[in-house]
């Protein structure tokens, strides 16, 4: 491992002391799958949920360039709904019921694995690493019953002393000798295969071999569904009939809203509705740091667009949303789009594209944003259980009318317009992105270190995203500075967050803003009561200018382009 790597351990570490996130109720001994954004974590994460409302609602991609949508004008506007909604929404959005993962509990230690997730968890452990040295070692067709035994006793007792070899090596044993000698050459087993035959004492009646628990090696069950909401009770009785749910997603909230918005905002196709907050997930195998947690915040659009050009603009939003990672210096290439493969589509979806991020703890990029065609799915399912009627939300397209309407007998008029290309359920196409997990990809990018400085991490943030965009420091807390340097730090933070340290020496006070991840400190010096002019030092190289003490709001401007 190179020294100056983002590995996982760096960055929890330093996020830990700096302040940027904290276990929830670490007091308490924490809790699993939540956490805390501490002083600079939280400003962090405002920073990107302000970028992603200024960028996507207040001033929206522009489709200037885009061969077929270049000159179309669309509104976005935005909603804040309810945590808690009426319980028939998840009816209707497939969450009560479907939204499910399958999981497998363990027979001994009683815990719960995804299924679809077991082999990349095992693939994580100690005793899964040792096993893969042995086999290294001696060669896949080498490995005697012996070593397996010597392995079972020194590492496997330790680290999954659940596992069938170590609780009945014998039996494991022949189990595993049986397959090997029966074998014709080459040996035909893989690494995972031997390991269901070590997980096994006894075969199940559908003689299917065990898939081991990766904590513990015990036996897990065939995978069942399991409802991932979190629920709780509105009202004073806690029964069925005052059940609720915090909400899994913030998408629903704009879908129940649809007609709302459309009807007071004035609003024309295409158009989109965005939402940012807090979604709940009652996840089996909270992990990775903040990557997979239990509660995490959300940015949505949903965008309503006529059918006839709902793959334009979902092409349009895919291309939009990856720039928006690369204008905020995700430019390497660990950002990877991936376009789902027909098999993996929703039935309701037309396509989908994850946009994926190479993070340190996995060989695979992982989902930062899903940005999915939905077709008329949400829309007709929440008009089927609210209003009776697949097309409830349907729109009638009185612009395309008017230009049309000429062409029709009056007879005939009364049925096509009730009918597409003039009434039509809008098809949606939704850029799902996680503010928790974008917060994690911008720390993983940030993190630099170079060891000729004299505290080599530093967090080279975006200008946008940086917590603090200046800090101020008087060389040594008298002789006049502190009087120069603080209107100084008055006048910028009025305009940038910034800080004001007068403690510790100059090379520690630098060190710090490093690690915020702070762009330009200002030093005022010796020098500055002389010829009136700091010391500005930049973040990333380390170099120093001086600059007129006047200047230091408009140089920051000018370097941050902000
Ligand atoms: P995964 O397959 O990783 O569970 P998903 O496909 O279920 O994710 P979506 O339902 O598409 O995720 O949610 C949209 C976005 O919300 C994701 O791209 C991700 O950024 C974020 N997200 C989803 N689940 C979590 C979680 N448990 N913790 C943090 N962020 C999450």
């Amino acid at each position: 491992m190179k020294k100056d790597a983002a590995t996982m351990e760096k960055i929890v570490a330093l996020c830990r002391r700096r302040g940027f996130i904290f276990g929830s109720s670490e007091i308490y001994g924490g809790i699993n799958g939540f956490w805390d954004y501490g002083p600079l974590g939280c400003e962090l994460k405002r920073n990107i949920k302000d970028a992603w409302w200024q960028d996507m609602v207040r001033n929206p991609p522009s489709t200037a360039g885009h061969p077929k949508l270049a000159g179309r004008e669309f509104q976005m506007v935005g909603v804040d709904c309810s945590i808690i909604m009426h319980t028939r929404v998840w009816e209707a959005s497939g969450h009560v019921g479907g939204f499910s993962d399958l999981m497998s509990t363990c027979k001994y230690c009683k815990k719960m694995v995804r299924a679809d997730q077991v082999w990349s968890m095992i693939e994580e452990t100690e005793w899964f690493k040792s096993l893969v040295e042995l086999y290294a070692t001696k060669g896949i067709d080498q490995v005697a019953g012996t070593d397996l035994v010597q392995w079972a006793q020194r590492k496997a007792k330790k680290l999954v002393p659940n596992l069938a070899l170590v609780r009945n090596p014998t039996v494991t044993i022949s189990w595993l000798t049986e397959r090997v000698l029966s074998a014709s050459t080459p040996f035909p087993m893989t690494l995972k295969e031997v390991i269901q035959y070590l997980a096994t004492e006894q075969l199940s009646m559908t003689n299917a071999f065990v898939t081991p628990c990766p904590f513990c090696g015990g036996d897990l069950t065939e995978p069942r569904q399991f409802n991932l909401m979190f629920e709780s009770h509105a009202g004073a009785v806690k029964d069925d009939a005052n059940k609720v749910y915090l909400r899994p997603e913030t998408a629903q909230g704009i879908f129940a809203n649809f007609q709302n918005v459309y009807d007071t905002s004035r609003v024309k196709i295409p158009f989109g509705i965005a939402q940012i907050g807090k979604a709940f997930r009652n996840e089996i195998n909270p992990r990775n740091y903040t990557f997979r947690s239990r509660e995490f915040e959300q940015m949505e659009i949903e965008f309503f667009c006529h059918p006839d050009e709902s793959m334009l603009w979902y092409e349009f939003w895919r291309e939009a949303r990856i720039n928006w990672y690369k204008s905020l210096g995700i430019a390497s290439d660990k950002l990877r789009p991936r376009q789902q493969g027909k098999e993996e589509l929703a039935h309701y979806s037309q396509a989908c594209t994850d946009i994926e991020y190479l993070f340190p703890f996995s060989d695979e990029p992982q989902e930062l944003e899903g940005v999915a065609h939905r077709g008329s799915f949400d829309l007709n399912q929440h008009g089927k259980f609210a209003k009776g009627k697949e097309d409830a939300f349907a729109i009638f397209d009185d612009e395309a009318w008017e230009r049309d309407k000429d062409r029709f007998t009056a007879e005939e008029a009364k049925d096509a317009k009730s009918k597409p290309p003039y009434k039509y359920v809008p098809h949606v196409i939704e850029p799902s992105a996680g503010a928790d997990r974008f917060t994690l990809a911008v720390l993983t990018e940030a993190y630099s270190y170079d060891e000729t400085r004299a505290s080599p991490e530093f967090l080279k943030f975006h200008p946008r995203l940086a917590p603090i965009k200046a800090a101020v420091f008087p060389l040594v807390a008298k002789d006049g500075m502190p009087e120069i340097a603080l209107p100084i730090y008055e006048a910028i933070r009025k305009v940038f967050p910034a800080q004001y340290d007068a403690k510790q020496s100059i090379g520690k006070r630098y060190a710090r803003m490093d690690e915020a991840g702070t762009p330009f400190c200002f030093t005022i010096d010796g020098q500055t009561k002389e010829d009136g002019t700091v010391t500005v030092r930049n973040r990333d190289d380390a170099s120093q200018v001086r600059i007129d003490k006047s200047r230091c709001l408009e140089y920051l401007r000018d370097k941050l382009g902000l």
